[in-house]
């Protein structure tokens, strides 16, 4: 009985993401074509007008690209594991993935990285571990509108720990056990307007769990978050 309980919840779960696929895939292609059928229909005489409606048209299309790109993602990390591990120098994932998101910083928000050189190299696909940091940090950019994002990196008790701490809008502890889930979001249109997915966290848990580590989240709203990891060094 206990089977077919679970069995039942599985098929619930992925009768759910499925519909959420379809429903996150619908939304941004809808309005695609509604722009298109408005531009080709010839009522938009205005320039400027026409101009932001192919602009909307590049966004939504670039959204469904990045969306399309995530669930891919998750579907291999789920289907596939981890095949191609290699010794990673973390410190150096991390420092690339700063670089990488400069571009998306204001001058308002600052990163102040504790660099810890002597950290033993961690095996892992190189390609995953800076997926994950770039969601994390990513979202600590992008939910602060002014302040500091500290990331933290150390080996601890044989494990590797990561902190990102960040002083932005911070997260209602209501919210907290569920921000992990696939395409949850705290606040649906905020997420949208910044860019998001739902899927960032989802896949970052996947990382970590795909090395036996653990992510523990504490949040104060108004105040700001922390993302804490630890990934063991195994055998
Ligand atoms: P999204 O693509 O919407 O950012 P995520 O899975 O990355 O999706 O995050 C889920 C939700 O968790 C976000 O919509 C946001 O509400 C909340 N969240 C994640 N990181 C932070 C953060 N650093 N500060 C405040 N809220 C956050």
């Amino acid at each position: 009985l206990e089977n077919i309980t679970q069995m039942k919840k599985l098929e619930n779960m992925r009768r759910d993401f499925v519909s959420n696929v379809t429903h996150e895939l619908k939304t941004p292609l809808t309005s695609i074509r509604g722009f298109i059928d408005t531009l080709k229909g010839g009522a938009i005489q205005d320039e400027v007008v026409a101009k932001r409606f192919l602009d909307i048209i590049d966004i939504e299309a670039e959204r469904l690209h990045i969306l399309i790109q995530d669930i891919l993602l998750l579907s291999e990390i789920e289907s596939k594991g981890d095949k191609e591990t290699k010794d990673c120098d973390i410190t150096h994932t991390i420092s690339d993935v700063i670089e990488l998101l400069q571009p998306k910083m204001t001058d308002k928000v600052y990163i102040i990285f504790d660099n810890n050189s002597n950290i033993r190299p961690f095996p892992c696909n190189p390609d995953r571990m800076k997926q994950l940091f770039i969601n994390l940090l990513d979202n600590a950019i992008k939910y602060t509108e002014e302040g500091s994002v500290r990331i933290q990196c150390k080996e601890k008790q044989d494990k590797l720990f990561i902190s990102i701490s960040d002083t932005g809008i911070g997260i209602e502890e209501k919210y907290l056990d569920r921000i992990f889930e696939r395409f949850y979001r705290v606040d649906k249109g905020r997420s949208r307007k910044m860019g998001g997915t739902g899927l960032g966290l989802s896949i970052v848990k996947h990382i970590v769990e795909l090395y036996n580590g653990k992510i523990n989240v504490y949040s104060t709203s108004g105040v700001g978050t922390t993302f804490e990891i630890w990934l063991p060094y195994g055998k």
